[in-house]
């Protein structure tokens, strides 16, 4: 079943398209995520399914049911912002069961339901705080709670770790995915930051200029871009620009503007050649080495001297420059091989046609 249903989705404002016939589905109990740089659009769709504008056309359809002509407080949707928005002069317990009040739920029923889903986020303890007594990990808890005690079909997010410190937010990703999976709800959420979809979609769809690039889930997304935009936005990537000298279904064959002859999957289908068109090699599936002889069995070989050296934990890269001048990064292997690598040694390096876009 399908929670929510966007059908063709446009919004206006004067001349400017700020959502271009978005159309997509999310299955009930699923984590959506809409990706996309700032002013791409995202904020709109979500203004749009909440109800505080009416699209230019199309469809919203919760649980099957059109809700375009219902009001924003009867939609069975609810919203986090980033700026939490929680009360200060009420304690935790009562910004929780503001909603119900507002509903005219009873008293008793609001403890309980208060009671209850405070329970479920792991603080059963802070209904008698008051907000400025919680940390920023706390407050984000409350703030998907006082959605959440509504029991909405779906609960959209907007950039709500937007205002965290980096520590908080790594850890408040993995926060969130627990909490979804905890209320069993659908939530649709919003980011510029890949690695926050990454790490907590489902699906994610690729948001830029008001249209939707592709929807996937992040390994689709990473391991198979279907546009330039999307390989450049999920993940970092090696780039070559070229023209294509040969297209099989399956692989594909650019010159480089240096001259340099590449393969690379065909996932594009509509390319031909004499097309202009990038390759795309992520950092980690480059493999280096200082002998030549070590990267036999690939398709794409060249060598660099070492231009850099990033050190990032396991996440440390090596910039290599090629002799026509271009830079490459590449992951550095954990293996302490490379321990005594340093600026202008001159490295090998390779990777298959395989895994390159
Ligand atoms: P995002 O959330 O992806 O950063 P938004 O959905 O907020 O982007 O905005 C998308 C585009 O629509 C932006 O260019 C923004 O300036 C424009 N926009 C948003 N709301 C309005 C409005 N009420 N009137 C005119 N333009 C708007
Ligand atoms: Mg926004």
């Amino acid at each position: 079943p399908q929670d929510l249903e966007i059908q063709n989705l446009t919004k206006k404002f004067d001349a400017f398209t700020a959502v271009d016939d978005v159309s997509f589905s999310v299955p009930a109990g699923s984590f959506f995520s809409i990706l996309g740089p700032s002013g791409c659009g995202k904020t709109t769709i979500m203004r749009m399914v909440a109800g505080f504008i009416d699209p230019t056309s199309g469809d919203i359809r919760i649980k099957g049911r059109s809700v375009l002509d219902t009001p924003p407080n009867k939609r069975p949707v609810n919203m986090v912002f980033q700026h939490l928005a929680l009360f200060p002069m009420m304690n935790i317990a009562e910004n929780i069961g503001y909603g119900l009040r507002r509903k005219g739920v009873a008293k008793d029923e609001i403890t309980r339901k208060v009671g209850e889903v405070l329970e479920r986020i792991g603080l059963p303890d802070i209904g008698q705080r008051k907000v400025d007594e919680l940390s920023g990990g706390q407050k984000q808890r409350v703030a998907i709670a006082r959605c959440m005690v509504l029991e909405p079909d779906v609960l959209l997010l907007d950039e709500p770790l937007g205002a965290l410190d980096l520590k908080l937010r790594e850890h408040m990703k993995v926060e969130l995915k627990t909490l979804q999976a905890a209320f069993d709800t659908t939530f649709v959420y919003i980011t510029h930051d890949q690695s926050e979809a990454l790490v907590m979609s489902d699906q994610i769809a690729v948001m830029n200029h008001g249209r939707f690039e592709q929807v996937g889930t992040g390994q689709e997304l990473y391991y198979r871009p279907q546009s330039a935009f999307v390989a450049g936005f999920v993940g970092d990537s090696n780039r070559w620009r070229g023209k294509v000298t040969r297209a099989k279904a399956g692989q594909l064959q650019i010159i480089t503007e240096a001259g340099l002859t590449m393969t690379g999957n065909n996932h594009r289908r509509d390319l031909s050649v004499g097309d202009a068109a990038d390759i795309y090699v992520r950092p980690e599936a480059i493999r280096i080495s200082r002998s030549a002889d070590d990267l036999a069995q690939f398709e794409n070989k060249m060598s660099g001297t070492v231009a850099s050296l990033l050190f990032n934990g396991a996440a440390s890269r090596l910039i290599l420059k090629t002799e026509s001048g271009e830079e490459i990064e590449v992951t550095l292997p954990q293996s302490g091989e490379f321990a005594g690598v340093g600026r202008g040694d001159t490295l090998h390096f390779g990777w298959s046609g395989e895994q390159a876009n």
